[in-house]
């Protein structure tokens, strides 16, 4: 049996406030947790690999809830444009002449980033499904691959991205030690018309899987909806019976009004929230702690790289998402640096529905594990350990992430995939892709 022991740091289970141990303990045992708590209590592990966190924060790897993780290689591209402008004269031509060997570096760099800043586990949402899913797999991170689908096109299109869905769902589900899951990913009810919804909902079925759609991310949308079908997104995709009896993980629903929150609380929809994307695009303000009353679950998420730019919920999405959750009840006491730190991780997982293997320290849940490094001038002295987390704690910070046991980034490197090929792949694969 492989027996790991990281002793002597400050141990967060989030299992609840109170759950925090200096000088704990976590038992690792073949890639799942044994033990996480106090060092009373703790089983005596003597042949165990042992892990000194002294002077660190031992806590469950940050779950990122959305992710187009290959523009990454159009990061800083376009930035300061209107988004039809942006994405008609710089994204879409640059998407048109990316190959899948271009999305595979995209998505290691991304994971090379999202590891490095303590993020073990993502939802992507982006095109092909084959290069996602090998990326996941060499880099060591955990990935959930929803095959972008859109039909502006018309319905073949929808009918061809379906079945590769299909096809990378078989060939790749549950694959690298169970690291890599999949959920069915039509873009968008703007994007989608109602039957390649419904033939989502039917493959989603079909396969035993979740839906990843984004709705209600900007006025204009749901006032266009409105035109359109006389709802918002929302009302309309419920209406079409897509919520119904099987898991939908919302991006954004930046606008959702009072009704359709009441829809995402009695479908159980989970919303990822990516307020640093929605600000810089300006967006609009999601209202996250209404949202959270009700009984909805909500997670972080950083959007893809060209239009939040750092793939971080550490220092990022947890840090602003917190301040402006803050702003926007017009009182800095209801929501709190425990709140974002559950958004980042137990909570976020609940979004998934992966809740019962990653998103805490427990006793059988899968080791995805970070080491957060407390000697540094902007994290002392440590008055409260969530506000230190959540408030002041920079991705830069992160000494060790673990995935099912495994120590995938460790000292600034990547162990199972090479950082410097990496980035040197994306940078001839970026100039390649913007060139007229
Ligand atoms: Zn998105």
């Amino acid at each position: 049996m492989d027996r790991i022991l990281i002793e002597g740091g400050t141990v967060l289970t989030m299992t609840g406030r109170a759950d925090v141990f200096a000088d704990g303990v976590v038992l690792v045992e073949d890639g799942r947790i044994a033990y996480a708590g106090p060092r009373e209590g703790a089983p005596a592990a003597p042949e165990a690999r042992r892990i000194d966190a002294a002077g660190k924060i031992v806590m469950p790897g940050i779950v990122n809830t959305h992710c187009h993780a290959g523009t990454t290689l159009i990061r800083g591209y376009g930035d300061d444009l209107r988004l039809m402008e942006w994405l008609e004269t710089r994204v879409w031509p640059a998407e048109a002449k990316m190959t899948a060997e271009d999305v595979y570096w995209g998505t290691a760099l991304a994971a090379y980033e999202m590891l490095s800043g303590g993020i073990t586990t993502f939802l992507d949402m982006y095109f092909p499904a084959d290069p996602v899913a090998r990326a996941i797999q060499d880099t060591g991170i955990r990935g959930i691959v929803a095959r972008g689908i859109i039909a502006v096109g018309g319905p073949s299109e929808a009918l061809s991205r379906l079945e590769e869905s299909r096809e990378a769902f078989h060939r790749w589900n549950g694959k690298a030690g169970g690291r890599i899951t999949f959920m069915v990913g039509p873009h968008a009810p703007y994007t989608c018309p109602p039957d390649t919804l419904l033939a989502c909902a039917e493959l989603a079925d079909e396969l035993g899987i979740g839906i990843h759609i984004h709705l209600s991310e900007t006025a204009g949308e749901v006032e266009e909806a409105r035109r359109q079908w006389g709802k918002t997104p929302i009302r309309h995709v419920y209406d079409l019976g897509l919520m119904k009896g099987r898991r939908v993980v919302a991006a954004h629903c930046v606008h959702a009004d009072d009704d359709d929150i009441a829809i995402l609380a009695e479908t159980g929809t989970g919303v990822c929230h990516c307020p640093v994307s929605n600000l810089k695009l300006a967006s609009g303000r999601t209202p996250v702690s209404k949202m959270r009353r009700r009984g909805v679950a909500v997670g972080f998420g950083t959007d893809g790289a060209s239009s939040e730019n750092m793939l971080h919920i550490l220092g990022s999405e947890m840090r602003i998402g917190a301040i402006q959750a803050k702003e926007l009840e017009g009182d800095p006491a209801l929501f709190t640096s425990y709140d974002a730190l559950s958004m980042a991780t137990i909570e976020a997982a609940r979004v998934l529905g992966m809740e019962a293997e990653i998103g805490s320290l427990e006793p059988g849940k899968r080791a995805d594990i970070i080491l957060i490094d407390t000697e540094r001038p902007h994290l002392t002295p440590n008055h409260d350990i969530f506000a230190l987390v959540a408030y002041s704690a920079l991705p830069s910070d992160v000494a060790m992430t673990m995935v099912d046991g495994r120590i995938v980034y460790e000292n600034g490197q990547l162990t199972q995939a090479d950082g410097k090929e990496i980035l040197a792949r994306v940078r001839e694969a970026a100039a390649r892709v913007v060139q007229a």
